[in-house]
């Protein structure tokens, strides 16, 4: 062939992309597109008594799978030109398939009439419907095939709370590409072969996010018509600072990215120097810094950014990608690692604060569907309902008392009783302890409330006389106070813990706490954001707790600030009933410093 013959191979269009950056930092690499991917599906049979509860657990994952293809629709729509109608189709083929059609009535049926769990009855479903479809032997419906078998791919995820897949064996540095990723999906990436994410669904405050800050992870949620896009292999720029997803980068753009790369390390190394200088103000006021840790692999990050502690850690990665839920003596072994990594430093260990969007499969079978499941029964609720696994829980963590300073936090308090009840499960399962004479910490542990229910932080005065510490969750407070769900990516702009309402919650519970006398600390993601630590520090909290990531810049805003102006600058913030306000006053005083 000679050489005029010989055309260079065509190389892809770039394309930007505009999601919302949630987790700064730039990936670059190789796109591992996740697919739906074979999902081992269990069957068994169901007890007459248990039949409607497992047809009303379909019918739960037929409403939830609907929402997600409204949200995707919602997303579809903002694509230029054609794009959106074609996909907007598809997907109403799909939410036409999930309003009563012959796939949701027969499982429906298969559940009644064979007594066996929704997951079997979907594949079985569906593997009767493509060998009808099979048998037609025409185009049409062998194109609806394929919608079929996506549709009952989405609800067998969603019945199954299964992650797309374990992200091992990827080249170093893939970059994920999803239409949506759970916290339990997240907990999955190793941070040394996964270089950053991009998904359809999410929203800024979601755990999938938080957990993307906590493990380093550039990361961007919210991006329409991602998945289409690109396959396995395609060469992807992830921008989490700017939420710009770049597919088949030109070489120009490559080496803007790695530059830009290049500096932001260059400015974490600067900032990890702070690590050994102490967080104290100008004016000499000791912060504790601590960090939120929600998997092992994060306490070497953390103690590499100086952190003081470990103000939160959730425990609910002990729960994922498992059957059954974790037994005392495993939960014991977990948490000795991070109580002997931390080396005499303090840890807050949060009891089990699963439900809503933080689902692990091994305590599935504990949560009903649930319309409203924010606000159903999750975290402290579901403790204090299915008592053994609150009772091995605290048997561990009181077990792991014994080896270094531990506080057990409480999560989604919203009254004094459930404190009361948890403390009678303390002492039951202390007396257990000392008859079989294990050694655990004395005096006892402090046992704490989280304040993110708005309900919580109103009666913040009642709860400081049965709480030995508070710990602000902003997310949570955020959410329920402003009515807005912290993971959708639809209402994310609405998303404000800025808005008068919450720092007014935040500033009640915060006095309370010192009038009573208790430590008080705020955890919550506005802890690890520099420009609110003026904010907090003038309300008067003097313990933040947050990704390992955002120690060193926190400290050094710090390391800037003095009490006293701080205090006056909460004064006059609080004064104000805008949130936008609120927020050019922090901007500017911010860009003083
Ligand atoms: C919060 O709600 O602010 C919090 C720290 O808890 P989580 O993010 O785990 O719900
Ligand atoms: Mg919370």
């Amino acid at each position: 062939m000679s050489a005029q013959q010989q055309k260079p191979a065509k190389r892809p269009a770039e394309q930007v992309l505009q999601g919302i950056g949630v987790s700064p930092g730039i990936a670059i690499g190789p796109a591992h597109v996740v697919e739906p991917g074979i999902i081992e599906v269990p069957k068994y049979a169901i007890a007459a008594d248990a039949i409607a509860a497992e047809r009303a657990r379909f019918a739960d994952a037929v409403a939830r799978a609907l929402k997600q293809v409204a949200k995707l629709h919602d997303k579809a729509d903002t694509l230029p030109g054609s794009a959106a109608e074609e996909l907007g189709y598809l997907l109403d083929a799909h939410s036409q398939m999930l309003s009563g059609s012959r796939l949701v009535r027969g499982v429906d049926r298969r559940i009644a009439d064979q007594a066996i769990n929704a997951e079997a009855a979907v594949s079985e479903e569906i593997a009767e419907i493509s060998q009808a479809f099979l048998a037609m032997d025409d185009d049409y419906f062998a194109a609806r095939l394929d919608d079929v078998r996506d549709v009952g791919a989405r609800l067998l995820r969603g019945l199954m709370a299964v992650p797309y897949q374990a992200f091992s064996d990827l080249p170093e540095g893939s970059v994920i590409i999803a239409e949506e990723l759970s916290p339990a999906d997240t907990a999955l990436m190793d941070p040394r072969l996964v270089g950053g994410f991009a998904t359809v669904i999410g929203g800024i405050q979601g755990h999938a996010a938080i957990m993307a800050r906590s493990l380093g992870l550039p990361a961007v949620v919210g991006v329409p018509d991602l998945v289409g896009k690109l396959h396995s292999g395609d060469s992807v720029v992830v921008d989490g600072g700017t939420g710009k997803v770049t597919l088949n980068p030109k070489p120009a753009t490559l080496e803007r990215y790695e530059a830009r790369r290049a500096e932001l390390r260059r400015r974490q190394r600067q900032l990890a120097r702070l690590r050994d200088l102490p967080s104290v103000t100008r004016d000499g006021v000791n912060i504790m810094l601590q960090a939120n840790l929600e998997l092992p692999g994060e306490i070497d990050g953390a103690l590499g950014a100086g952190a003081q502690g470990v103000g939160l850690l959730r425990t609910e990665f002990m729960y994922m990608n498992r059957e059954d839920p974790p037994s005392e003596d495993e939960q014991y072994a977990t948490l000795r690692v991070f109580i002997e990594a931390m080396d005499g430093r303090p840890v807050t260990v949060r009891t089990l604060d699963a439900g809503s969007d933080k689902l692990a499969f091994s305590i599935a079978g504990h949560i009903q569907p649930s319309l409203n499941p924010a606000l159903g029964l999750r975290a402290i609720r579901l403790s204090l309902k299915v008592r053994p696994l609150l009772e091995a829980q605290l048997a561990a963590m009181l077990r792991v008392s014994a080896h270094g300073p531990i506080r057990i936090l409480l999560p989604m308090i919203g009254t004094t009783a459930e404190v009361r009840q948890v403390r009678e499960v303390m002492d039951k399962v202390v007396r257990r302890l000392r008859r079989r004479r294990v050694p655990i910490a004395d005096p006892l542990p402090p046992l704490g409330a989280m304040i993110e229910v708005p309900g919580a932080a109103l009666s913040a005065d009642s709860l400081a006389r049965v709480c030995d510490f508070f710990s602000i969750g902003t997310n949570d407070l955020t959410m329920y106070t402003l009515a807005i769900d912290r993971g959708d990516e639809q209402v994310a702009a609405l998303f404000d813990p800025l808005h008068p309402a919450v720092l007014r919650l935040i500033q009640f519970t915060t006095e309370a706490a010192l009038r009573a006398r208790i430590p008080i600390a705020v955890c919550g993601e506005v802890a690890g954001d520099p420009r609110y630590a003026v904010l907090l520090l003038g309300l008067g909290i003097r313990d933040l707790s947050m990704s390992a990531v955002s120690l060193p810049l926190v400290k050094q805003r710090i390391r800037s600030l003095d009490i006293g102006e701080a205090t006056r600058r909460a004064q006059s913030i609080m004064d104000q009933s805008d949130a936008g306000v609120i927020a050019a006053m922090l901007d500017d005083f911010n860009a003083l410093a």
